[in-house]
C-alpha cells in the first residue's frame, strides 16, 4: 500500500509541473521515402509526438536536426534528409506495431533508441540494441544511403522491435531464431510499406491487386541490393532487391544447407534462410488478400485489411505464451502461428496457415491443425565445455544457450549440449565467432566481420575463462 501511495504522489507531483516548462509534444511533418528512390521519389510523412527537442518518446537523433518552417523536410541532396528519413521511418514502424500490440513498446536495453541517420563509410544497417545505424556508400558515382530507404529502416527497427518482445532470441545459436529474426524484420517493413498510399497505388498498378505478380513491396530494399550486386560485382541477391518475399522455397534442415551460394537456393546464413519464412508468410498475406476479394472487397481494401491482420498475427504471435521464448525451429514457431490464431483470432486463418505450413513443408502434411498440442511453454539456460580438435583455438570455452517450447523439453540435456557444441562447431567453421585475447578491449567495431555482417559470437574472458558470447547485433 505504501508502495502505490509513493507512485501516486510522483504521478500527481509531475501533473503538477507548469506546462510552460513541458511543451506539449506535436505532429510534425517530415521528409520521407516509403520506398528508395530507385522505386520513387522520396514525398513526407506526419511524425505524431515530436518534442520540442526533435524527440520523441521512443527514439533520439545522434545529431539533431534544424527544423524549417517548423518540419524537418528537406531536399535529397540535403545532408540532413538521411536523419530525417530515418528517424521519421522508424518512429513511423514502431507505431504502426505499437498499435498492434495495444500498449506501448519498451525496448530491450535503451529507453530511447537513438537513430544514426549516416554514421560513415559502409555499405550496411544494423540494430545493435543502442539504436539504429545507417550509413553511406559510394557506388559508380553515386552515394547510397542505407538510411534512405524506408524498407531497410523499417528492417532494422523490426530488430529492435522483435528484441523488445522476445529479447531471448538474441542468447540462441541456432539458424532459426537468427533467420526468424531477418525475415520479422522483412515482414514488417513489407506490411508497412503497404500502408503506404504512394507504395500501394504503385502494387495495384504492377499487380492489378493478384500479389503474386512481382511488386515493389515484395521486394524490399531494392537500392540496398541493387549496390550490393553492383559492388560484389555479381547478383548475389537474385534480383535488383536485397531480397525478395517471393519465392518458392520449402524447407530443409539448415543444418543441411551450405553457408552460401546461388540465389536460387536455400543456405544456412541467416539473411539466406530467413527467405523462407518470409515467403511463407506472404502466402499467408496474399491468401488473406485473396479472401478478402472473394467477400466483395476492391483491390485496395482488401490489401489494407491484410495489413492490418498481419500486423494482428505478428503482433499476437508474441505475446506470453505463443512464440518460443528462446531457441526454436520454424516448425515450432509455425505450431505457435496456428495456436495463437485459434485461441486469439477465433481460428479465422487457421486453414490457411496450415495450408501453407504444410505446402512449404514447414510443417508435416495435415499437422498443422493439432501441432499445437506438441507446443509447450517455459524457457531454461544451458551451458557447454565445447572439447575436440574441430574447434580449433576454442577448444574448452564455455557457452551457453536458452532453450524454449520443445527444445527445452523433448531431449535431455546430454543431447541438447551435443546439439549446441554441434551448432558452435558448425559457426567456428563458417568464421562466426570473433575470437580475443584477455583484457583485450572489444570496440562495437571489433564485433564486424569483414563483409559488415556482425559475428554471432565473442570470446570475452571470464575470471580467466574462455566464454563464447552471442553478438547482440543483427544487420
Ligand atoms: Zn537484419
Amino acid at each position: 500500500m505504501s508502495v502505490s501511495a509513493v507512485s501516486s504522489f510522483r504521478i500527481a507531483s509531475k501533473n503538477n509541473t507548469p506546462p510552460a516548462q513541458q511543451p506539449a509534444p506535436r505532429d510534425v511533418e517530415f521528409s520521407f521515402n516509403p520506398q528508395d528512390k530507385l522505386v520513387m521519389e522520396p514525398g513526407t510523412v506526419v511524425v505524431p509526438g515530436v518534442r520540442p527537442d526533435g524527440t520523441t518518446s521512443k527514439f533520439t537523433l545522434d545529431e539533431p536536426l534544424t527544423a524549417q518552417d517548423g518540419k524537418f523536410v528537406y531536399s535529397q541532396d540535403d545532408h540532413s534528409f538521411h536523419a530525417a528519413n530515418a528517424f521519421a521511418a522508424a518512429n513511423r514502424m514502431a507505431n504502426m506495431f505499437e498499435q498492434a500490440w495495444g500498449q506501448p513498446i519498451k525496448w530491450a536495453r535503451a529507453e530511447r533508441l537513438t537513430v544514426h541517420g549516416d554514421e560513415g563509410q559502409d555499405l550496411n544497417a544494423y540494430y545493435d540494441g543502442e539504436g539504429l545505424h545507417f550509413f553511406h556508400y559510394p557506388v559508380g558515382d553515386k552515394m547510397v544511403y542505407s538510411g534512405d530507404s524506408g524498407e531497410v529502416v523499417g528492417h532494422e527497427c523490426g530488430h529492435a522491435l522483435l528484441d523488445a518482445v522476445r529479447p531471448g532470441y538474441f542468447s540462441t545459436w541456432n539458424t532459426d531464431p537468427g533467420a526468424f529474426h531477418e525475415s520479422f524484420g522483412d515482414v514488417v517493413a513489407l506490411l508497412g510499406s503497404l500502408r503506404d498510399e504512394r507504395t500501394l497505388n504503385k502494387v495495384l498498378e504492377q499487380t492489378g491487386g493478384d500479389l503474386s505478380q512481382a511488386n515493389s513491396a515484395a521486394e524490399l530494399g531494392e537500392e540496398l541490393g541493387t549496390a550490393i550486386n553492383t559492388v560484389v560485382g555479381h547478383d548475389v541477391t537474385g534480383g535488383n532487391f536485397t531480397r525478395n518475399a517471393i519465392n518458392q522455397f520449402t524447407w530443409q534442415d539448415p543444418n543441411t544447407l551450405p553457408e552460401s551460394g546461388p540465389p536460387d537456393q536455400l543456405h544456412n546464413e541467416v539473411h539466406d534462410f530467413s527467405r523462407l519464412w518470409t515467403g511463407a508468410f506472404y502466402d499467408i498475406f496474399t491468401g488473406i488478400v485473396n479472401q478478402n476479394m472473394a467477400a466483395g472487397q476492391d483491390a485496395r481494401s482488401a490489401i489494407l485489411a491484410a495489413t492490418d491482420a498481419g500486423f494482428k498475427m505478428y503482433a499476437d504471435l508474441m505475446r506470453p505464451g505463443y512464440a518460443p521464448e528462446g531457441e526454436f525451429t520454424y516448425r515450432d514457431m509455425a505450431a505457435a502461428m496456428i495456436k495463437s490464431e485459434n485461441e486469439q483470432n477465433g481460428g479465422k486463418y487457421t486453414g490457411l496457415i496450415s495450408q501453407v505450413m504444410s505446402d512449404r513443408k514447414i510443417l508435416p502434411e495435415g499437422a498443422g491443425l493439432v501441432a499445437h498440442q506438441v507446443l509447450e511453454s517455459g524457457t531454461r539456460s544451458l551451458a557447454t565445455t565445447l572439447k575436440g580438435d574441430q574447434f580449433g583455438q576454442f577448444e574448452g570455452a564455455r557457452v551457453e544457450t536458452l532453450l524454449s517450447g520443445s527444445q527445452a523439453n523433448l531431449l535431455g540435456d546430454s543431447s541438447q549440449a551435443e546439439q549446441l557444441s554441434a551448432q558452435l562447431a558448425r559457426l567456428i567453421k563458417a568464421g562466426e565467432i570473433k575470437m580475443t585475447e584477455p583484457n583485450q578491449v572489444v570496440t562495437t567495431k571489433d564485433l564486424f566481420k569483414k563483409n559488415g555482417e556482425p559475428y554471432r559470437g565473442v570470446v570475452r574472458w571470464v575470471d580467466g575463462q574462455m566464454t563464447i558470447e552471442r553478438v547482440k547485433i543483427a544487420g
